[in-house]
């Protein structure tokens, strides 16, 4: 499902983030920035030891915060390593979500990077709602590719299918006012 923004596209797709070709992948990382499990793990799988060795000298991350990394052995070239909230962990968590989406995207716009796919942050080990994060996502993306057109292309990557669904429906329910939508290669008006 592809949205307009301004002048970018935002595209969620169900994939794996790993065989994404774009300028920079998210990983959704711990504050010590070691490869652990999930979307991390697959991560540092693909892209062989330099990545762990790279984040070894960056001497961690705080949650919110994002770093930049080269790709490695990955299709993407580089790997935004952003450390999400750990649900229930505060009363600031939507903050701290928030804050890990726009900083991989001011991170991204600061490299001069043009495209970047972004796994759920948080939805996993982190335990935070599907559905809460996704309004999260959705919306900071959008409100960023309104006000800055530089990054081309967001690409959302969901692991399961159920993750998809909400996905495409929060961003429905986000988008469909003001942006055109496109679902399989027919592009249909905001009202259709
Ligand atoms: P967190 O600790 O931030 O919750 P996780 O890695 O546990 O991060 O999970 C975040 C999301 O990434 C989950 O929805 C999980 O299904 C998803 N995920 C796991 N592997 C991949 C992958 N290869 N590509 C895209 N998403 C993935």
């Amino acid at each position: 499902m592809e949205f307009k923004i301004g002048k970018s596209k935002f595209v969620i797709i169900q994939g794996d983030i790993t065989k994404q070709a774009t300028d920079a992948i998210v990983n959704a990382a711990n504050k010590y920035l070691s490869p652990g499990g999930g979307v991390s793990g697959a991560i540092h799988k693909a892209s062989g030891c330099g990545l762990a060795d790279e984040c070894k000298r960056l001497k961690g991350c705080k949650t919110g915060e994002a770093k930049i990394t080269e790709g490695y052995n990955l299709p993407a070239k580089h790997v935004i390593h952003t450390v999400g909230p750990v649900y229930g962990g505060k009363a600031d968590d939507k903050i701290d979500l928030k804050n890990s989406y726009r900083n991989c995207l001011l991170t991204a716009a600061e490299n001069k990077l043009k495209s970047i796919s972004f796994p759920s942050i948080s939805t996993g080990i982190f335990g935070y709602p599907v559905k809460e994060a996704a309004e999260i996502a959705v919306k900071t993306i959008a409100d960023f590719l309104k006000e800055n057109s530089q990054i081309e292309l967001v690409q959302m990557i969901l692991f399961g299918n159920s993750d998809f669904e909400i996905y495409k429906k929060t961003a429905l329910k986000y988008l469909k006012k003001s942006d055109k939508i496109c679902m399989n290669n027919r592009a249909i008006s905001s009202d259709g």
